[in-house]
């Protein structure tokens, strides 16, 4: 293990923004999330390492808002232009370990067998990332229970591990990309040491066989339930760091335009809107069903992997207190 000592890290981070496109964890006035280290570098935010930021690394990944390519019409011809790629590498500093679980979700859809999206696939090539291990949870955090190791980081997302050893911080390569960047960073020394202690989840159940229950409750009363008090805002999607559905429409001024994806949310009524009218999620159980069930049942059964990672921003941010959690315990008391 190679480590620093709290007091160096401006200047590692400074190593790291000086060879690659840095994004770090930032508080922009009370705003936690990831952006350019330049923005901390010039005091605009303040770096962010005391939990999960709220906007999750998803949007590094999956702009909330991002160009597919332009477009313009010559006469009768339509000329389209591709999107240009990362024109540098790019390293993602503190991601947690749930998320880097999340990651590996959105890996499952947009780098399938059988195609790879490439406008993800070139961020993520170009993106080594540093995952960050959770000493103290938030109050919200279940990760464990959804199956997290909260000392290990996933290993096909993150490059180099870093651990918060109280006065120091340690980094461990997890790939040879990872070993490479450490490897060119001065400063640093080699040792030994201990994980540190991890202080327990307050959030703790067995999620075990909850996709199977689910698939008996497709009719179950509790969907009545949890629509009644939900208000189909859509912020538990925009705020979930596995949630990837998104819309395409076209921006146009004049004979030029973008294709442009934006994120989109099942809990929205227009989502599953069909020309001619025909609704096949009309109200809010429906919608809250798929949400659950996509999460909990659905993406279980195709990839062998849940899609929430228990990073708890749901419940932090849903208007009406919305909980995922009390909503699994139920279905596991059933
Ligand atoms: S954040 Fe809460 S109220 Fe809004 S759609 Fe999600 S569950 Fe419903
Ligand atoms: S469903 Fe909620 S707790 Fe689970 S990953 Fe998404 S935001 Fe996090």
């Amino acid at each position: 293990m190679k480590f620093i000592e709290k007091t160096n890290l401006t200047s590692l981070l400074a190593q790291l923004d000086a060879q690659y496109r840095l994004l770090v964890p930032v508080d922009y006035h009370g705003l936690t999330q990831f952006a350019p280290y330049s923005q901390v570098d010039s005091g605009v935010s303040q770096l962010y390492l005391d939990g999960n930021v709220t906007v999750s690394p998803k949007t590094v990944y999956l702009p909330q808002s991002e160009a597919m390519y332009k477009f313009s019409a010559q006469g009768k011809k339509l000329a389209i232009e591709e999107m240009p790629p990362l024109d540098r590498m790019q390293v993602l500093f503190g991601v947690r370990h749930c998320d880097t679980k999340a990651i590996q979700c959105l890996d499952k859809v947009f780098l399938d067998d059988t195609f790879a999206d490439p406008q993800y696939k070139d961020k993520r090539d170009k993106t080594i990332v540093f995952s960050l291990a959770c000493n103290n949870p938030k109050a919200t955090c279940f990760c464990e229970s959804m199956g997290i190791d909260r000392a290990h980081a996933e290993q096909s997302v993150a490059d180099v591990q870093v651990y918060d050893l109280g006065e120091r911080y340690g980094f461990e390569a997890v790939s040879d990309k990872g070993q490479a960047c450490l490897n060119a960073l001065n400063g640093m020394t080699d040792g030994e040491a201990k994980l540190p202690e991890q202080k327990p989840q307050s959030i703790s159940f067995d999620a075990q066989g909850l996709p199977e229950k689910l698939k008996e409750m497709f009719d179950h009363p509790i969907w009545d339930e949890y629509a009644f008090k939900c208000l189909n805002c859509g912020t538990c999607s925009y705020i979930c760091p596995t949630c990837h559905c998104f819309d395409i429409n076209n921006k146009m001024r004049g004979t030029t335009g973008l294709k442009l994806r934006t994120w989109d949310s099942c809990m929205f009524g227009e989502y599953t809107q069909m020309a001619g009218g025909h609704q096949p999620r009309p109200g809010k159980k429906e919608r809250v069903r798929n949400r659950f069930l996509h999460k909990l049942q659905y993406f279980n059964e195709k990839h062998n992997m849940s899609l929430c990672v228990g990073c708890g921003r749901c419940i932090a941010k849903c208007p009406v207190n919305m909980d995922i959690t009390k909503f699994i315990r139920q279905v596991i008391a059933e």
